[in-house]
This record gives C-alpha cells, sequence and structure tokens, in this order.
C-alpha cells in the first residue's frame, strides 16, 4: 500500500508529512509500517506526555470505553468533574471550561473576557500578545497568534490586539496603562515561535503590572502544560498567578481536550447559553487526563522525570560547547527543547532526515531550529541512543562545511 500516494490524494495538504505511515507505539518508540523503529522526541507534538501504550492509559481507555464514550452537556459527567477539581486543585481557585482543542480553549478565553469587560472591565478592550507567539488557528485565536505566515491575510475579528516584543515590560506597562486593555495572554515557553522561555522576573513583572492596572493575566500553557517544562504548569516556575489558564494538547493523555481554568474574577461570567459544545469534555479523554495527572501527580515519577530532565540538558550541553560553530546556546525549559543551529534551512531539513534513517523522530522548527519534545517518560538510555546520533550528524555538517 502507498499510504504517501494516497494520502496526496485524499487528504488536504496543509501539513508537510514525513513519508512515514505509523502502525504501532510502544513507550517512547513508534514503528512504520516496515516494522522499522523511531526514537519520538516530538510526542505528536507535545501530546503524548506518557509516550505510547501506557499501562494508565491503557486501562483507563478500556474501563472508560466499556462504560460510556459520550454523554453530551445534559448530564453530570464524572470523570470530567473530577479532573476539573483536579485540575483546581494543582493551579488556582476558579472553575474549568472544557474544550476539544487548543484552537477552542483561546476561542473560549476571547469569549469570557469579553463578557468580563461587559460585566467588570468597563471601558476596556483588547488583548496584549507577544510577537511570534501561538495561541491556534481558528479565526478568532489567529488574530492572537503574531506570526505573520499563519495568520497571512485571513479575515481578522475586531477587537483590539497590542502586538509587544517579549521581555519589554517598560512598553507593556504603558500600553496597560495607557491603553486599557482587557487582558494580556502569552505563552511562558514561546513554542512554534523558536522555543522562547520567558524569564522568570518579567513573568513577575508582567504579574504586577496586570495586578496595579486591574488587566487579567492569561496564561497559555497548552504546549507547556501537563509537566512538560518539569513542573506541572510552566507559570508556576515563576510563582505568578494568572486569571485564566489555557490547556489542551497532554491533558488529554492522547485523546482531543482542551479547555480554560477560569480564576475567581471570571469564573462566573458564563451562564447557560453564552458558550458551549456538543463533545467537550469527552468523558473518554478526561478519563485518560485522569490517568496522566495520576502519574505526573506522583512523585516518584516527578524525581524520574527531574533526573532525566538534567541529564538530557547536561548532554547536550556538552555537545553546544563541543560545536560552538554550529550550535547555538540551548532555549527552552524541562522537556521543551530548542537547539538553534548555525546552518541553512535545507541543511536542517537534512539533518532531520538523516537522524529520522537513524531512527530518531524530531521536529524542525523556525527553519533551523531542532526542536525536542520527548515523552515525560525518556530514559537515560534514550538520551544518550539521541546525543550519539545528534554527534554524528553535527560531525558530519562540521565536516561538510569545511571543504
Ligand atoms: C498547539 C497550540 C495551540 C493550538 O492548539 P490546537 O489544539 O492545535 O488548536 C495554542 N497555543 C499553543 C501554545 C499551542 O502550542
Amino acid at each position: 500500500m502507498d499510504w504517501r500516494l494516497l494520502d496526496e490524494q485524499y487528504i488536504v495538504s496543509t501539513y508537510k508529512r514525513l513519508p512515514i505511515a505509523i502502525a504501532k507505539g510502544e513507550g517512547n518508540y513508534l514503528y512504520d509500517t516496515h516494522g522499522k523503529r523511531y526514537l519520538d522526541l516530538f510526542t505528536g507534538l507535545a501530546v503524548n506526555a506518557l509516550g505510547h501504550s501506557h499501562p494508565s492509559i491503557l486501562r483507563a481507555l478500556r474501563e472508560q470505553g466499556e462504560s460510556f464514550l459520550h454523554i453530551s452537556n445534559v448530564f453530570l459527567n464524572p470523570p470530567a468533574i473530577r479532573l476539573a477539581q483536579r485540575l483546581i486543585e494543582q493551579t488556582i481557585p476558579g472553575k474549568v471550561f472544557f474544550t476539544n482543542s487548543g484552537a477552542e480553549a483561546t476561542e473560549a478565553a476571547i469569549k469570557l473576557i469579553h463578557k468580563w469587560t461587559a460585566a467588570e472591565g468597563a471601558g476596556r478592550a483588547g488583548i496584549v500578545v507577544l510577537k511570534n507567539s501561538f495561541h491556534g488557528r481558528t479565526l478568532g485565536a489567529l488574530r492572537l497568534t503574531r506570526q505573520p505566515h499563519v495568520y497571512q491575510d485571513f479575515p481578522q475579528p475586531a477587537f483590539p490586539v497590542y502586538e509587544l516584543d517579549a521581555g519589554d515590560l517598560e512598553e507593556l506597562r504603558k500600553v496597560c496603562e495607557e491603553q486599557r486593555p482587557a487582558a494580556v495572554l502569552l505563552e511562558p515557553v514561546l513554542g512554534s515561535g523558536g522555543v522562547v522561555p520567558l524569564p522568570a522576573l518579567y513573568l513577575q513583572g508582567i504579574g504586577e503590572v496586570c495586578q496595579r492596572t486591574g488587566t487579567l493575566f492569561a496564561i497559555d500553557e497548552i504546549q507547556t502544560g501537563m509537566g512538560r517544562t518539569g513542573k506541572l504548569f510552566a507559570y508556576q516556575h515563576a510563582g505568578v498567578r494568572p486569571d485564566l489558564i489555557l490547556f489542551a494538547k497532554a491533558v488529554g493523555g492522547g485523546l482531543p481536550l482542551g479547555g480554560v481554568i477560569a480564576g475567581e474574577r471570571v469564573q462566573d461570567l458564563f451562564k447557560p447559553g453564552d458558550h458551549g459544545t456538543t463533545f467537550a469534555p469527552s468523558p473518554l479523554s478526561a478519563a485518560l487526563g485522569n490517568a496522566v495527572l495520576d502519574e505526573l501527580l506522583d512523585p516518584v515519577f516527578q524525581t524520574r522525570l527531574q533526573d532525566v530532565i538534567d541529564y538530557l540538558w547536561e548532554r547536550l550541553g556538552q555537545l553546544v560547547s563541543r560545536y560552538p560553530k554550529l550550535l547555538q546556546p540551548l532555549r527552552g525549559k524541562g522537556m521543551m527543547i530548542g537547539i538553534p543551529l548555525h546552518a541553512s534551512a535545507e541543511e536542517a531539513s537534512r539533518l532531520q532526515q538523516n537522524l529520522l534513517d537513524k531512527g530518531i523522530l524530531v521536529d524542525v522548527t523556525q527553519k533551523t531550529i531542532v526542536r525536542l519534545l520527548p515523552p515525560l517518560t525518556l530514559a537515560r538510555q534514550d538520551v544518550d541512543r539521541f546525543i550519539e546520533a545528534m554527534g554524528r550528524e553535527i560531525e558530519k555538517l562540521a565536516a561538510a562545511k569545511e571543504e
């Protein structure tokens, strides 16, 4: 079966795909239809936090699958209620609104922020976001995604958007004082914008500005959440207190699920009829989300995770210092890592392909940044395997550049 040909014939080509058809996933590895094995350092874009076929996920899948799959929002939904309670207990006092995806979480946040301006934020309008941000691709979310090749010339909803440089606290203070926006929304580590972590001091500064000016502080944890950076949510490294937390990706244990944690200032603004969706929260996704939390909240898991994060950064750091002409300083936090190459887009893409031939899957973002989003279950041997292969590729690149 030529899956590549059939894909081209029948599926709209909004993604440039690797010509590999997947047959199976197991632990930190994927297998293609020819039985070739790949170390998965991409995890379906930070979705499969526990790798593939994790026993806790499989158990939840079977138990919930045998009970019920979908009930709609007319009934009480125990798996979702339990997940919401646990998310609140681990973050801020408030309530959860569930969605099916990240973009829908952003859409819900936009509507909630709008409700807030009508209720309490009189005279305020608009949302402050950062240059190169990514908050989703539906039209409302796209307005907040500040990457020109993503937003292009698609239609734009009319609400004001203030696009600021990451790190410029002075400008943010000025905008919050003079323009009176309703909210600031940011990713604690810009993901597709180049794996750029925001300094804790900057985040704390934003928290203070928001508090002083009464502006809502919203954090997009869609990619950084669920343990990705070493804490359950990345904002927790900085000790700030957001009003809204957007989540998705890993929260459904591999199935679609997202949402907004709405803090006390906004938790009761949506009334019946104000917003909704048929599918979310999927009881099955929520059951899997609870299984993910069971693991992430286990102190033994957390110790192991921190250990492998330290080891990965140590080994990568050694690699960078060995090849300073080819590798720029590492970026990111925890299991969200960017390795910027001093190379052309073509060389970066060839490096990705060569790693793939050796059985290692990495992503490349912003053309020349090798992006790692490994499973949180990564083992030290997996790190060794990657570092060895990456080292050989960098060596080859160095040799090619010498010629
Ligand atoms: C992936 C992502 C989104 C969009 O989520 P989808 O489920 O793809 O709609 C929004 N924000 C961030 C930070 C993301 O990484």
